[in-house]
């Protein structure tokens, strides 16, 4: 990244998971200032917020959560209703899908960004591990950057650190930045709540311990 860069402030969208943590250290490394922005959405979220809010205070950010309970009332599914169960049927979308979720996330960030004077927002989507969210994709990313720039006219940059890397880069570059341990022990992933290597259950534990698993084999081959 071009020196400049590191005089300028970030925004990051930030979950308190695998993904949005390893992206706010990651901006840490890039970027003078950062803070982060959490949405809230849903009676599932409560935990997450919280541990959201302990990493930043550890880390020393500024932390924002942005009411989005809205999204339960568009479009009910298993993260803001209760009563809903995940599931992920094979070639369908989850049941955690929200339509447009990432797209009015993307451009609430930019709303406040604009406003905290900062023209970096950062973001953990990922096209590798495709969930089956179009607004996720590079393409989408892309897109919606030219979009808002015109619609405020500010030259944001959305940065998305994880868009071509799987779960197991996801490790290493975690581990490469000096966060190992603390995104393994202080992230939580888990649909059920369940901090750090979470419940082992749940389709989030088992795709975050199917890429530990891999990143983990494949550093002790290269310790050997
Ligand atoms: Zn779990």
């Amino acid at each position: 990244m071009y020196e400049m860069l590191k005089q300028e402030k970030a925004v990051v969208v930030f979950s308190g998971g695998q993904d949005s943590t390893t992206c706010l250290f990651w901006a840490l490394q890039q970027f003078q200032e950062v803070e982060t922005v959490t949405f809230h959405y849903g009676q599932r979220h409560e935990l997450e917020i919280e541990c959201a809010a302990a990493i930043a205070k550890e880390l020393g950010v500024k932390h924002t959560v942005l009411d989005m309970s809205l999204l339960g009332q568009l479009t009910p599914n298993a993260l803001t209703r209760n009563d809903i169960e995940i599931t992920h049927e094979e070639g369908g979308l989850p049941s955690t899908f929200v339509d447009g979720r990432n797209l009015l996330f993307l451009s609430f960030a930019a709303v406040m960004a604009k406003q905290v004077g900062a023209r970096h927002i950062v973001t953990g989507v990922c096209e590798t591990d495709f969930s089956g969210y179009p607004d996720c994709r590079d393409v989408f990313v892309k897109s919606l950057n030219v979009t808002i720039n015109l619609a405020m006219d500010h030259e944001f940059v959305i940065h998305t650190p994880l868009m071509w890397i799987d779960k197991a880069e996801t490790w290493k570059l975690a581990d490469d930045l000096g966060a190992f341990e603390f995104v393994r022990e202080k992230t939580l992933t888990c649909y059920n709540g369940v901090m750090g290597d979470g419940c082992g259950e749940c389709p989030a534990c088992k795709l975050r311990k199917a890429g530990l698993d891999k990143y983990l084999a494949e550093r002790e081959g290269a310790e050997n």
